[in-house]
């Protein structure tokens, strides 16, 4: 397959929070992109911000040699993959070898099974989940972990590169959504190890700028330490900063780490600390962390230690 360049009709699928600004950019770059959202809301958005829209996911899909999906959960992606409810599947209406690339993070079981539909249909087929949130997405400045064979990945490399600033090809199918959900564990695992020891050190006497100055220029060092710091002051930029708004909020991490759970679960690795985090992150998000910076954990972590001296 030839790489996709400039001037390809593509169907960009889910217009949400990621998806709309994704589908602008590659619309700027000159991609002759569609866009389909089963909100109205969204549909709107996406005429306001001056991208076509069709009457349907499939009518888009229909015409396209490329087809994005940006949803929420896999089971969003195959349904609309495989058609239910009287609506065709995508891979039903797609044009032979079309190349279907899924954006949306879902679990790596899932993105193997829409691997398989669309493979078995007679099409192509990536996974590309993303990190950098929303301001990574309106911005271009996406980081793409994919998953799938060379010569599609090759295929899908400028597209990408039009709205990420990062594109890595970690393997097969299903290995972008398995670096993703790795990542994202090292990630929620390390955010609170951060956050427990600000706390440690406040109850020891040590002030957030002397543990920070430290740690930052040691062994603790990590992202969760230096850009996301939970504590206000040392790092400026931080959530900790305006009061914990994200950010990545808890409801997104916890839902990331309910993928990591399945997949621990299907490998049965032995991962303490992640399952762990799990249980931390799930309650974070039930209650007052849903619409918070992931970061804000630490207050948990400080309502929990009692007003012990
Ligand atoms: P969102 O809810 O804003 O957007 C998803 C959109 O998909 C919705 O507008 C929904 O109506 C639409 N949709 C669902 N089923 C559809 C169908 N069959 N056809 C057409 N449209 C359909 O979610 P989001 O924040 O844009 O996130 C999308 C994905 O990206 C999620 O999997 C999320 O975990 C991941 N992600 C989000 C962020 C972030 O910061 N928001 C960061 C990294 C990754």
């Amino acid at each position: 397959m030839t790489a996709v360049e400039q001037g390809a009709r593509v169907a960009f699928l889910g217009l949400g929070h990621m998806g709309l600004p994704m589908a602008r950019n590659l619309k700027s770059a000159g991609y002759d992109v569609v866009g389909f959202d089963v909100s109205q809301t969204a549909m709107q958005a996406a005429n306001e911000a001056g991208v076509e829209t069709a009457s349907s996911g499939p009518d888009a899909a229909a015409t396209a040699r490329v087809v994005i999906t940006m949803f929420q959960t896999g089971a969003q992606v195959l349904a609309a993959y495989s058609g239910r409810d009287g609506v065709d599947g995508l891979v039903d209406v797609a044009k032979p070898g079309t190349l279907f690339i899924d954006c949306s993070t879902i679990s790596v079981d899932e993105a193997r099974e829409a691997h398989t539909l669309a493979e078995v249909a007679g099409h192509r087929a990536l996974d590309a989940p993303v990190s950098g949130g929303v301001v990574g997405a309106e911005n271009a400045t996406l980081a793409f972990m994919v998953g799938g064979g060379d010569e599609d990945f090759e295929a899908a490399r400028p597209l990408l590169e039009a709205m990420g600033r990062r594109v890595v090809h970690c393997g097969g199918d299903g290995l972008g959504q398995a670096a993703k959900v790795c990542n994202n564990m090292i990630l929620a695992v390390s955010q609170i190890a951060v956050a427990e020891a600000f706390v440690l050190g406040e109850r020891l006497g040590l002030t957030h700028q002397a543990l920070f100055d430290v740690a930052s220029n040691a062994s603790g060092k990590c992202w969760a330490l230096t850009t996301n710091c939970p504590v206000p002051g040392p790092v400026p930029t931080s959530p900790a900063n305006r009061d914990y708004q994200p950010g990545f909020a808890g409801s997104l991490m916890a839902k990331d780490l309910g993928l990591a759970e399945r997949a621990i679960e299907s490998t049965g690795v032995d991962a303490k600390l992640g399952l762990m985090a799990r249980e931390i992150y799930k309650e974070f998000a039930e209650g007052q962390g849903a619409n918070q910076d992931f970061s804000g954990i630490i207050n948990t972590v400080r309502a929990a230690s009692g007003d012990r001296l």
